[in-house]
């Protein structure tokens, strides 16, 4: 669902928002009624997404909030030219990119008290698709519980739902 917000011209895209200091991100079209949680698991790339009408003079990126969108413009002030970014033609970035957290971790670090490691983690579905995870655990059978999880909730944008292999690497962080 795209929120409408109030745009802003800018020469070049900011590299923060100008009112909320966050971080600004390019705005996805023809995104229908995905939502920016829904995206990021999918493409594991942060974006707004703009839903599937496309404006004549269209802003291309926008704060990470979504408190701002931002059009590009030129020096004389006419619209500058754009390519929007369109969902069909975004490739998800690869699995590796994001590091999760097991909830056991998330306590380590509410109360201080316990170990954090890093962990790859290979992981093949019932349909043969394999993904490499990069996973922060208190040991390797944390981060392979961790694994199969993410795969059972469809957190990792794959067909399958089940892991038929999991594999568990230390990484130095
Ligand atoms: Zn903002």
């Amino acid at each position: 669902m795209a929120v409408q917000t109030r745009i802003v011209d800018v020469y070049r895209k900011p590299s923060k928002c100008p009112v909320c200091g966050e971080s600004v991100v390019d705005i996805i079209y023809g995104t229908g009624d995905m939502s920016e949680i829904e995206f990021f698991f999918e493409y594991r790339r942060p974006g707004i997404m703009g839903g599937d009408n496309i404006p004549r003079r269209p802003p291309i990126w926008a704060c990470s909030c979504g408190c701002k969108r931002f059009r590009k413009i030129n020096p004389d002030g006419s619209d500058a030219e754009v390519k929007v970014k369109m969902l069909k033609s975004i490739k998800p970035a690869p699995a590796s990119v994001i590091t999760w957290e097991t909830s056991l971790v998330e306590r380590v670090l509410e109360t201080g008290v316990g170990v954090i490691n890093h962990y790859q983690v290979k992981v093949t579905t019932e349909l043969g698709e394999k993904v490499k995870l990069k996973i922060s655990a208190v040991n390797g059978e944390d981060a392979e519980d961790s694994a199969i999880g993410l795969v059972e909730k469809g957190a990792l944008g794959l067909k399958g739902r089940k892991c038929i292999s999991v594999a568990v690497f230390d990484v130095a962080k």
